[in-house]
């Protein structure tokens, strides 16, 4: 399929959580998009099926370089275009510091940030042809620290040095790039911390409550439209007043 007028949004991680309503709300907005998955096959294609012909499903391991490579390649085969890419796909493995494997650290890194780095590469001849956007998904852990999480805030922390060296690099040739820094949503990822653990984080939270993933979306969104193109190399904090 090639499209010279439509939009066209490639999102990591889109059969579930934050990124499966970035994929909602993208289409809605009139997008077409390709989203990836690892292991969701059946959420895929849920996603799929709700969305039809608007969305190509990718399976790809966001972990691995040349996945990303493929999956992108496919991307612009089936729609002809990138305007828009959204760096969401994320894991967390937390434990003590002391406890942390080589493997807890690798994995985490490898694929919260090295994918960040694989996919804005292997996009940006796509991105520069559309001045198109980038917004990658980091989290309130890279900026404010939080405890059993060694490995993902230094992950997501390299998310924010790496969208504001990006951001200069490709300012003047009409790419712009930004950082979404959720606070604590309510998906999967913390569906699956114990209760007094979730306790604890919302008194923390001067909203007294965790986020929405519409709350996120509807930021992901307005961020890689037209009209936050002035915009680069910020981190927007969307976290209930928790970082500040
Ligand atoms: P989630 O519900 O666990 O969903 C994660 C998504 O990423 C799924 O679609 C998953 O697909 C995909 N994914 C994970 N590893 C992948 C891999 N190696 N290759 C391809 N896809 C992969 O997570 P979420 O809570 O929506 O988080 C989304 C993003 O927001 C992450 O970057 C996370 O760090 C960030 N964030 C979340 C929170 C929060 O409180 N939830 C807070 C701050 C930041 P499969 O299931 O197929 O692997």
């Amino acid at each position: 399929m090639s499209n010279e007028k439509v939009k066209c949004a490639f999102v990591s991680g889109g059969s579930r959580g934050i990124g499966r309503e970035i994929v909602t709300k993208l289409v809605a907005a009139g997008y077409c998009v390709t989203f990836t998955y690892k292991t969701s096959v059946s959420e895929a294609r849920e996603v799929h099926e709700l969305h039809g012909d608007a969305i190509l499903p990718i399976q790809c391991d966001v972990a691995d370089r040349d996945s990303i490579g493929n999956a992108i390649d496919q991307h612009i085969q089936h729609f002809g275009r990138l305007d828009l890419l959204i760096n969401n796909a994320g894991i967390n493995r937390d434990c003590a510091f002391k406890k942390m494997s080589w493997e807890d650290w690798t994995v985490v890194v490898d694929t919260n940030l090295s994918s960040v780095f694989n996919h804005c590469q292997r996009a940006m001849e796509y991105l520069l042809e559309s001045e198109g956007s980038i917004v990658n998904i980091a989290s309130v852990s890279g900026v404010i620290g939080v405890p059993g999480q060694v490995n993902y805030a230094a992950s997501k922390s390299g998310i924010t040095g790496l969208t504001r060296a990006l951001a200069k690099e490709y300012a003047s040739r009409g790419v712009n790039i930004n950082v979404l820094a959720p606070g604590f949503i309510k998906t999967d990822m913390t569906d699956k911390m114990p209760e007094i653990t979730r306790e604890r984080i919302i008194e923390t939270i001067p909203m007294d409550r965790f986020g929405s993933v519409s709350e996120i979306a509807n930021i992901a969104v307005f961020l890689g439209s037209k009209s936050c193109k002035y915009m680069t190399g910020q981190v927007i904090p969307v976290d209930g007043g928790l970082s500040t």
